[in-house]
Parts: structure tokens; C-alpha cells; sequence
């Protein structure tokens, strides 16, 4: 059996809910789950609501709420007539109703917390699969919709809880039973406690209930269904040449995600690297491009795709107290860590220690406490440019290729070595585009690699 997600994009009306459940429809002699996201915008509009109603109350957010149900019902009419239009309709009206309570209590008690909040915004993926479903049964699939709640069971961090695996893996396997031939239909992102009460699992986060899915029923593949054509060898943006990648694996794309590059979060990528399960992420828009696999290993080794982040500052101690002292490094961190700034890169020589941040919020606070250290120097507007594939360092030539690759580019930082998976130098930001450009020419332009 398979598991597909449909991300807010893939279903954002009824042309291409009708396209997702093409997809679908054509697969299901394997067996099909079906996870769908809220409909495109929904999750923010509710957002919204929930917002307006606790700061201006309930008449504020009663318009949006008359939008929002008009354009699911829209949506319905497009795809549905007769009985099952009704039906729909009739699902529909149930979930607007409950809505419009909630919305109504919690601006009465001008008071959102993240539960109410998390229970808000569950029904933007309720929406969506009650059409999806009722389309599908409509066209004569056996289909069944299971909400994901009776399954994906999680502690009350609400807005980002975390998943409790065995009671869900175990009751993924009693409740969504999937055979050739059928459709079960389900919510990303939304779960329940143990005692059931609602919890979401944190914005975007609908690929991870594919994954989970896919995890605890032992699928042959998830698919992640996205509007692009899986995972490329660079911002497209940036560099017209780029290409898709046939494939990858778990390791690059998580070194990947933290360029913002279009791939799943890595947390979420771990069920599916546990049980050794391949992902795929395919373009709705275009179903018939191959998309990237993401695998656990791959045949090939070397350069995959070139990454970048913009807007980084480095930050630099130099002490002479650092020479074979030790708990030195340990003192640095904790000052980060005590104004909750993420460090990325670090390199150290032994006397002083580079690192890269990208959020500067508290930099100068963290100046002051690291100038007790040691002398601190900043630079800012600078680059990350990260070289990604597995086995780089296993050949030195390309290593050689980048240097020489960024021969006039001054080069700022550089680490590798601390996973074989990952080059990075760090460059002034005027000079990301050309050196992202060159170094793409000379490992994906020329048949190179
Ligand atoms: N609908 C949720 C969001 O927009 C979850 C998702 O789409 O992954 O964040
Ligand atoms: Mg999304």
C-alpha cells in the first residue's frame, strides 16, 4: 500500500482536488491513504478568526467565517451534484456550525489559548477531506474517511505537540485499515491527546502524519504531492539551469532543509528513515515528471545540490586563555544558548572560535558577554553557500574544484568534516549569486559531479 499527501496547494480548489484524486484514483489497485493539508490559505484564515475573535469579538471574525464556508461550498458544487452534493453539503454545515460556537466562545471569553487555537484551526483539514471523501465515493471508490485524531495521539504541547509513537503506531494499525482497491482519506497535521482531546502538530507539518503513516502500516512508499517537481540542485530562482534530483538521500535532505530548500523538515523525515521507507516528493501540477526519491542510500556519491542562505553574521572569539584550556567552548555556547540564538556553522582553530547566526536579536547582549571572554569580532551581511552530496570528503579533487571554482570570492569561513555530507564556506552576500552560479556550472552544467 502507499501513502499520499496532498499539500493546502494541492487541493486549493476543485480543479485540482479533482487532479489530486486522479492521482490517487490511479494507484488504487495498490492501496491508498490519502493525506490531505486544508485547503490553501484556510490554516491562515483561521488563524485569523481565532485572532479577531479574542481581540474584537465574535461579529469581527463572522465575516471571514462566511467566506471561508462559502468557498468550501463552492468547492463542493464544482465537484458534486444530487445526493452526495447534499451530503457534503451537509458535512459541511456541521463543521461551520461547530466552528461558529467555538469562535463564539472564545471571543466571549476574549481569551485564546493554544488549545482553543489548536482546536480552531483543526477544522481547515476537517474541511477539506470531507470533500475530498465524498468526492471519491462519488466517482464510485470504495472509500472510507478516518479522522486522525482517533490515531495520531500526542501530548498537550498544544500548537506543536509531539507525537506519542506506540500508542499511535499501534492504533494506525487498528483503525486505518487500507487493501487494494480502497481509499482511506485522512488529516494531516491534526491529532488528539490521549484523553482527546485536539492538538496540531505545528505549521506545515502534514508530511509528518504521512510519514508516520506510512512508518507504522509498512508502505511501499509516501508520496508527498507538493506544487514542485521534487528536490533541485539549486533555487531555480537563482540559477535557471537547475535540475531535479532522482533522487537522494535522508541525510542530504536534511542537510538541505535547513536552506529552506522545498524538502521535509528532517524530524519529520525520521519514521520513514527507521523503517527504511522511500519518500517522494512529486509536482500535482505536473504528475508525470519523475520528482525526487528520497531513499536511505543512494548508489552515488558526491556533489547533489548547492545551497544557500543569505542575511548570516559571524561571529568570532580569539583568546589566548583558549590554548589547552578546556570547558572554554562549553562557556561560549552557554551564552547563546542563554539568549535562545541558534549556532549553525562553527569552526575553531586554538586560540579562537568562528560561528554563524542568522538571528541577531540579541547579538550585541551576546557581544558584551563573550567580550569577557576574549576579543569578539562580528561580521555581518554575509552568506552560507553549502556544498551537499554524500562522500565529499572522500575526493580531494572536489575539493579542489570548489576552491578554485571561488578563486576571487574572499571567503570568510569553512567547514567540513563534521559530516561528509556537507561543504560550506561562508562569503560576503554580494558575492552569494556568483559564487552559487559558478559553482553550479562547474558540478551540475557540464556533465561534471
Ligand atoms: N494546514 C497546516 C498548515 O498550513 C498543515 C500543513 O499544511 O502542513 O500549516
Ligand atoms: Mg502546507
Amino acid at each position: 500500500m502507499r501513502v499520499l499527501k496532498f499539500g493546502g496547494t494541492s487541493v486549493r480548489d476543485a480543479e485540482w482536488m479533482a487532479r489530486s484524486l486522479n492521482i490517487a484514483q490511479e494507484q488504487i489497485s495498490e492501496g491508498i491513504v490519502l493525506v490531505s493539508s486544508a485547503m490553501a490559505k484556510t490554516t491562515n484564515g483561521l488563524q485569523d478568526i481565532a485572532c479577531r475573535a479574542e481581540q474584537t469579538g465574535f461579529d469581527e471574525a463572522r465575516r471571514a467565517i462566511e467566506e471561508l464556508e462559502a468557498h468550501h461550498l463552492a468547492t463542493a458544487e464544482a465537484l458534486l451534484e444530487g445526493e452526495p452534493l447534499d451530503r457534503c453539503r451537509a458535512g459541511l454545515e456541521e463543521l461551520f456550525s461547530e466552528l461558529v460556537s467555538v469562535v463564539k466562545g472564545l471571543s466571549l471569553l476574549k481569551e485564546r489559548s493554544p488549545r482553543s487555537n489548536d482546536l480552531i484551526l483543526s477544522f481547515g483539514e476537517r474541511l477539506s477531506t470531507t470533500i475530498l471523501a465524498e468526492t471519491a465515493r462519488a466517482r464510485g471508490i470504495e472509500t472510507k474517511l478516518v479522522d486522525a485524531r482517533e490515531f495520531m495521539k500526542t501530548d498537550d504541547a498544544f500548537t506543536h505537540a509531539s507525537l506519542i509513537e506506540e500508542t499511535t503506531y499501534r492504533l494506525v494499525r487498528e483503525k486505518v485499515r487500507p487493501r487494494r482497491g480502497r481509499l482511506i482519506v485522512t488529516q494531516g497535521f491534526i491529532a488528539s491527546t490521549e484523553t482527546g482531546i485536539t492538538t496540531t502538530l505545528g505549521r506545515n507539518q502534514s508530511d509528518f502524519t504521512a510519514i508516520v503513516l506510512g512508518a507504522a502500516l509498512d508502505a511501499d512508499e509516501v508520496q508527498i504531492w507538493t506544487d514542485v517537481d521534487g528536490i533541485m540542485t539549486c533555487d531555480p530562482r537563482l540559477v535557471p539551469e537547475a535540475a531535479t534530483l532522482p533522487s537522494i538521500s535522508y541525510r542530504e535532505a536534511a542537510e538541505l532543509a535547513y536552506f529552506g530548500a522545498k524538502v521535509i523538515h528532517p524530524q519529520a523525515i525520521q519514521p520513514a528513515v527507521t523503517a527504511g521507507i522511500p519518500i517522494c516528493v512529486k509536482n500535482t501540477g505536473r504528475p508525470q515528471s519523475a520528482g525526487t526519491r528520497i531513499v536511505s542510500d543512494i548508489p552515488s556519491e558526491g556533489p547533489k545540490a548547492i545551497a544557500f542562505k543569505e542575511g548570516i553574521t559571524v561571529v568570532n572569539v580569539t583568546s589566548a586563555r583558549m590554548l589547552h584550556a578546556y570547558g572554554f567552548l562549553k562557556t561560549i555556547f552557554e551564552i547563546f544558548e542563554l539568549y535562545k540564538t541558534p549556532v549553525d556553522l562553527v569552526a575553531t582553530s586554538e586560540v579562537s572560535v568562528s560561528m554563524t547566526i542568522d538571528e541577531v536579536k540579541h547579538l550585541d547582549a551576546i557581544s558584551g558577554r563573550l567580550g569577557a571572554l576574549g576579543s569578539v569580532g562580528v561580521a555581518r551581511d554575509l552568506s552560507i553557500i553549502c556544498l551537499v552530496g554524500q562522500g565529499l570528503w572522500k575526493n580531494s579533487r572536489i575539493i579542489s574544484r570548489v576552491f578554485s571554482t571561488l578563486e576571487e570570492v574572499p571567503i570568510r569561513l569553512v567547514t567540513l568534516g563534521s559530516s561528509d555530507t556537507n561543504l560550506s564556506v561562508v562569503v560576503p552576500r554580494e558575492k552569494t549569486a556568483e559564487a552559487v552560479r559558478s559553482l553550479h556550472s562547474e558540478f551540475f552544467e557540464r556533465g561534471g559531479g
